[in-house]
């Protein structure tokens, strides 16, 4: 018998792959967390039966939300990532011995403890001594933060849900407070193509322009997404990301990436006409 994974884009696109082996499905108090084995993208993690993460393309992912920052602003020494559960985020990160701490506060330790079973790459860095893991709401950790981080990474889930309350305004300005002078904000800015995903990132970009000087948007691959097409945003008090880029900079750290290059650097921030049409007229 043959087994397939469906995930719904929208009510009238679906992505399917065909799956080896179910191998993990509880119940958190927080969402159903699923690991399933696959053809196509390896082992493969699932929250409320969508795709987070893939051992194939999680590179892409995980390169470009953590290197474009660290290629603006070399000196962050600081590091909060919200989410991130999966581990591949800390990985990148831990990559730089210029980072002094990291801090992950993933609301759910069940997507922790099995992705260490099932995604031992992207979990590989969990227990560097500079990480310190807090299980708990990525909202309120940050409520009493001030000058705490030079950068701030939310890797979240979509706003649905659990992560539904890291897209609000008075979250990115919780984060703004808790970022130094040279602050960055990256976040998980969902896309451009189907419509309620550009909705979501016409509100999370809505409400950063508000709070941030500089809120710029990047775009990345990412297969097993909707649509392909991926977006981060980049909010910074005082570092732009492509006038503040330092290529040669980035390039002594001698770091070997899958994705991410100096190049593709500035090319992310190219975005198409219709998504920057998009963003420039906001959120309807
Ligand atoms: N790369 C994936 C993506 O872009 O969809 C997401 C990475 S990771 C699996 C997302 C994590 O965010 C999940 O483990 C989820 O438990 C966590 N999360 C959701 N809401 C949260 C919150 N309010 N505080 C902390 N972590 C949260």
């Amino acid at each position: 018998m043959e087994l397939w994974f469906t995930e719904e884009h929208t009510d009238y696109a679906k992505f399917s792959f065909k799956v080896k082996k179910h191998l993990y499905s509880e119940k958190s108090p927080f969402q159903q967390v699923d690991f399933i084995d696959t053809y196509e993208f390896g082992k493969v993690l699932l929250l409320d039966g969508l795709v987070m993460v893939t051992e194939k393309d999680e590179f892409i992912y995980h390169d470009m939300i953590t290197h474009v920052a660290m290629a603006t602003n070399p000196e962050i020494k600081r590091v909060l990532v919200i989410g991130g559960g999966d581990g591949g985020t800390v990985r990148e990160l831990t990559r730089y011995n210029t980072i002094e701490k990291i801090d992950m506060v993933e609301i759910d330790e069940l997507v922790v403890k099995a992705s260490r079973e099932f995604l031992p790459l992207t979990s590989s860095k969990l227990d560097d001594e500079r990480v310190t893991l807090y299980f708990e709401d990525g909202i309120k950790f940050v409520e009493d933060k001030e000058n705490e981080y030079d950068l701030i990474i939310v890797d979240s889930t979509d706003p649905i849900g659990p992560g539904e309350g890291l897209f609000t305004t008075e979250f990115y300005k919780n984060c703004y407070k808790a970022l130094s002078d040279k602050g960055i904000l990256v976040n998980q800015n969902e896309s451009p193509y189907y419509e309620r995903d550009a909705k979501a990132m016409l509100r999370a970009t809505g409400k950063l322009k508000k709070i941030f000087p500089i809120v710029e948007v990047y775009q990345f691959h990412m297969p097993t997404y909707p649509s392909g097409h991926w977006l981060f945003g980049f909010a910074s008090k005082s570092l732009h990301p492509i006038k503040d880029f330092k290529p040669e900079e980035w390039k002594k750290f001698n770091l070997k990436t899958k994705y991410y290059n100096t190049e593709i650097h500035v090319g992310a921030f190219a975005l198409p006409t219709y998504v920057k049409e998009m963003i420039e007229a906001g959120v309807k």
